[in-house]
């Protein structure tokens, strides 16, 4: 069997688990085998009665009695043994097994035989007690100890169908070529990738798994750092020269307000790159609120000034429409042409957009991912500017940079990341940052309540609407498949606070269903204060710039990550207005608790970016982990910034070799990483 090869070549793989297969893009043998474990069953580690733990562990216990079988009610038995367990010193432990709803366990043990229990150990009332663990007798365990892969389901098939259907791969025998020189896996000790995937797929022991997990996050701290370098390759010469450098002291006349010395400093950096006679690679850093937005507007002058065109692509419709409506309102006084090109557009006005965009006419260029599809030629792209990067990627990056024939690139993001990740994902980039907020801001104040104290929230966002002021509420989105209890979802939030508020305020609804044309609506009455409330999903959350919101409103806050929350709290305080955010929740655990208290107590992106990693806890996880970075798969994006650092040495030396194997196997890489990018067809 062969990598290429057919899905259907497999044992036990017929039309149905085919179709099943293809809907989640799995369609070679390879594809299947790249589908790793999400972590693994390990009974190998022992512990005692004597502590509570946090995970599974496995204890040998002696049974005492053939156990007590209790009907508590139609649905629920117990089923409850007495286990003693003797250790090493000789001190007896006593505890209890309990199983739920398994009354035929009632004749599955040997009163006085001694077992291997595998569960987590729980102390509850001074008793000792393991909930429905795995078991074996002692005398006999089989295949208990072994380490057992758990696979995530994929659409329609479960984990363990994937189990089975891999293991048919490795039992018909498979070829996996493995195109990193020999040389190289030598220098670095890595597994071959044909052991390393069956390491990761059927391991003996767990440093099977370690050894596989390691050669795999190897290559793909590789190939990312190709992309960086190739990216940064890009980046020679730049044959556009810039001048006109003096007629921005016109545009920031045009302002109505003065640049911060934040901002004053990141527009001479650019300044200097552009001088340099270099292609520009720099990322604006600066936080929510504290003004980048107005750097990217002087850019698209500038290279205006200097006859280029300037594309800035954001990256929802909903922030592409306010930042056309903001650089047409700046810019239109030096007759520069914005236009505006989304997804959403119909067919004639896209063409009619196009075809101005080709011929030069139109001057600044501001859509979503819509600006780089294959119908879009640019007559003399200058700069491409991207916000809100890590929503992109290196990926993205180096294809827009190829798109454009060498323009300058800007990219802006809010700070959200740890410095590890930064390394990451701006690897490819100098960075300036913005260090500072324009002056009269208020702090946010924030507070966290449980919904008892809806009313009084309610109560205080009556009185700022009545003062002429804005809110939004937030609710997290949901999906169909979830319990609702819990959770507050839009719809009846907006129908609760609608009701409230009735003959007083105007409320409205917003949430990524909606038709564009909606929400494009809503969005415009929200800015131009036709709507008093928004209640909405986090689709506010990047980017939206509307001064007059002084209360935000999260709902099950709980559900948001910590950088989400700061970001969402910054679409309050835009303005002089002292602002509140509310972030309200049931979950009243202590692990919630001591979230929400990061964010009522820090204003500071990083530090909250910080406070969030430490909270979720690097620990040693086994397994490959989902962590909403889609351009990183067996990388822990938390976790291995030391080792994107250290191929980075690899990555140049590959860059510059000339010998046959090394450059079948850049090529390789390359092509894996910019393979399969959808957002962004190039033409
Ligand atoms: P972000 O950095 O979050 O993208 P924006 O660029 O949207 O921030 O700016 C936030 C708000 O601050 C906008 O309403 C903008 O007009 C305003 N603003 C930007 N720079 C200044 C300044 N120097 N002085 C006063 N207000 C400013
Ligand atoms: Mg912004």
């Amino acid at each position: 069997m062969e990598l290429k090869d057919s899905v259907r070549t497999i044992a036990g793989i017929g039309p149905k688990r085919e179709a099943a297969l293809e809907a989640r893009g799995i369609r070679t043998v390879g594809d299947l085998l790249n589908t790793y474990p999400s972590r693994y069953i390990d009974r190998s580690i022992m512990g005692t009665l004597e502590e509570p733990t946090d995970s599974a562990v496995t204890i040998m216990a002696a049974v005492k009695n053939k156990g007590t079988l209790r009907r508590i009610r139609r649905n629920l038995s117990l089923f409850v043994l007495s286990i003693e367990q003797l250790l090493d010193d000789g001190t007896v432990l006593r505890g209890e097994v309990t199983f739920f709803n398994q009354p035929w366990l009632r004749n599955a043990f040997d009163a006085d035989s001694t077992y291997y229990f595998y569960g987590k150990i729980v102390h509850k009332n001074g008793r000792k007690v393991i909930y429905n663990p795995q078991y074996t007798k002692a005398e006999n365990p089989g295949t208990f100890f072994e380490l057992t892969p758990v696979y995530p389901s994929t659409g329609a098939l479960s984990g363990e169908i994937i189990r089975k259907q891999i293991g048919a791969i490795f039992d018909a025998g498979v070829a996996v070529p493995d195109q990193m020189p020999e040389k190289l896996r030598q220098e670095k000790n890595l597994l071959p990738l044909g052991a390393a995937m069956k390491g990761l797929h059927q391991p003996e022991k767990a440093e099977e798994v370690r050894e596989g997990q390691r050669r795999l996050k190897f290559e793909e701290a590789l190939k990312i750092n190709l992309g960086i370098l190739n990216n940064r390759g890009t980046g020679g010469l730049s044959n556009r020269s810039i001048g006109h450098f003096d007629e921005l002291k016109r545009f920031e006349q045009h302002l109505p307000f003065t640049l911060t010395s934040g901002q004053i400093g990141v527009l001479s950096d650019i300044i200097a790159d552009l001088k340099s006679g270099k292609v520009m690679n720099r990322l604006v850093q600066g936080d929510v609120g504290s003004g980048k937005t107005i750097i990217a507007v002087a850019c698209a002058f500038l290279m205006a000034m200097n006859g280029y065109q300037c594309a800035y692509m954001a990256p929802t419709e909903i922030l592409a429409e306010q930042h056309a409506r903001n650089f047409s309102r700046m810019l239109e006084p030096f007759d520069i042409q914005v236009v505006l090109v989304t997804g959403a557009m119909k067919l004639a006005e896209h063409a009619k957009i196009a075809k101005q965009t080709a011929s030069g006419e139109a001057q600044v260029v501001i859509g979503t991912h819509a600006l780089f599809q294959k119908d879009m030629d640019y007559y003399n792209l200058g700069m491409v500017i991207t916000d809100e990067q890590h929503r992109f990627g290196v990926r993205q990056r180096g294809m827009l940079a190829m798109k454009g024939k060498q323009p300058h690139t800007l990219v802006m993001s809010a700070t959200p990341i740890p410095r590890t990740l930064a390394l990451v994902f701006y690897g490819d980039l100098d960075i300036s940052t913005i260090d500072c907020l324009p002056s009269g801001r208020k702090r946010i104040k924030t507070y966290f309540y449980t919904e008892k104290a809806m009313k009084k929230i309610l109560g205080l966002m009556a009185k700022e609407m009545a003062a002429g002021y804005q809110c939004f509420m937030v609710c997290p989105f949901i999906e169909e498949s979830e319990e609702m209890a819990e959770v507050r979802d839009t719809q009846s939030v907006f129908e609760a606070v609608k009701g409230f508020y009735k003959g007083l305020f105007k409320v409205a609804c917003l949430h990524s269903k909606m038709k564009p044309e909606q929400k494009k609506k809503i969005i415009e009455a929200f800015n131009a204060g036709q709507i008093d409330c928004l209640v909405a999903t986090s689709i506010i959350e990047v980017g939206i710039d509307v001064p007059r919101v002084s209360v935000i409103t999260i709902m099950s806050a709980d559900r948001f990550g910590l950088s989400q929350l700061h970001q969402l709290r910054g679409r309050a305080g835009r303005g002089e207005r002292q602002s509140y955010c509310f972030l309200v929740s049931n979950a009243t655990n202590d692990k919630t608790i001591e979230r929400m208290r990061v964010i009522v107590n820090n204003h500071d992106g990083r530090v909250i970016a910080e406070e969030d990693y430490k909270l979720r806890g690097p620990g040693d996880y086994f397994g490959f982990r989902q962590h909403g970075f889609p351009e990183l798969s067996a990388l822990d994006p938390y976790e291995d910034g030391p080792l994107i650092a250290e191929t980075r040495e690899v990555a140049k030396r590959l860059m510059d070799s000339s010998t046959a194997g090394d450059m079948t196997y850049r090529t390789a890489l390359m092509d894996a990483f910019y393979h399969g990018v959808e957002a962004i067809s190039m033409n």
